[in-house]
């Protein structure tokens, strides 16, 4: 469908999902993602909802998640632990004290949390809860590699006509993994992405394949981006 000299539209009906992007788009022609308003090439309707949202704010939804504009408060309700990470712009950060302290803050006594954080140089600093909205905390275990996703991996996998096998170790994400082959093409080591690269805003990329000849590596992405991406690179 045309809709002018500069730009089409191409609207794509799936059984759960209507898509709509441009082609040949020109700067201003972009569309809105009525979550968080990012502007975008490309926005979905699931079905069922009256919203058009981009890709991040689908998964997000896919996902039982509120969708919406990134928020870099993430951080939780509760008090940090000891031990615990959290990521910043400016590095990796361990938790090496928590304390609840009673602050005067106009004169009215105030509870507040109190941290001293760690970098990975081992610089510290001391940071009240309240203002740490530029840091996420790092989930401490494999909690976002689950059975379901597992199977999801698995079936993105035999979609796409690849030759595949894991480890067996789905008990224990942090050993999982598969190996994948486009008949004919490279052979890929597919891995769960570790908690410290999990970026909980984008909860589907979930996995990085890695070859060893030609020594390549892909970024972390969705089951079945990676699935094509194995798929489309030559041999
Ligand atoms: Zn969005």
């Amino acid at each position: 469908m045309s809709l002018g000299h500069h730009f089409g539209v191409v609207i794509s009906r799936m059984p759960h999902m209507t898509y709509v992007r441009t082609v040949l788009a020109s700067k201003d022609c972009r569309f809105l993602c009525s979550a968080c308003y990012a502007n975008c090439w490309g926005v979905q309707r699931r079905h069922g909802e009256t919203v058009w949202l981009c890709s991040r704010c689908t998964d997000l939804k896919d996902n039982g998640l509120e969708p919406g504009p990134r928020l870099f408060n993430t951080q939780p309700s509760r008090q940090l632990r000891v031990g615990e990470q959290l990521r910043s712009p400016k590095g990796v950060w361990t938790v090496t004290s928590s304390e609840r302290v009673k602050t005067p803050e106009d004169g009215i006594p105030q509870e507040a949390c109190m941290y001293v954080l760690t970098r990975d140089n081992g610089h510290k600093e001391e940071w009240r809860g309240r203002d740490m909205a530029d840091f996420h905390l790092i989930p401490n275990a494999f909690e976002h590699i689950t059975g379901e996703r597992c199977a999801e991996l698995g079936s993105a996998l035999t979609a796409a006509g690849l030759l595949w096998e894991d480890n067996g170790r789905q008990d224990t994400p942090r050993r999982l993994k598969y190996t994948a082959t486009y008949p004919r093409g490279r052979q890929w080591s597919i891995r769960p992405v570790p908690p410290l690269d999990f970026d909980p805003w984008q909860p589907s990329n979930l996995w990085r394949a890695v070859c060893a000849a030609p020594r390549d590596q892909s970024p972390v992405m969705t089951a079945r981006a990676l699935a094509d991406y194995i798929r489309e690179l030559p041999a």
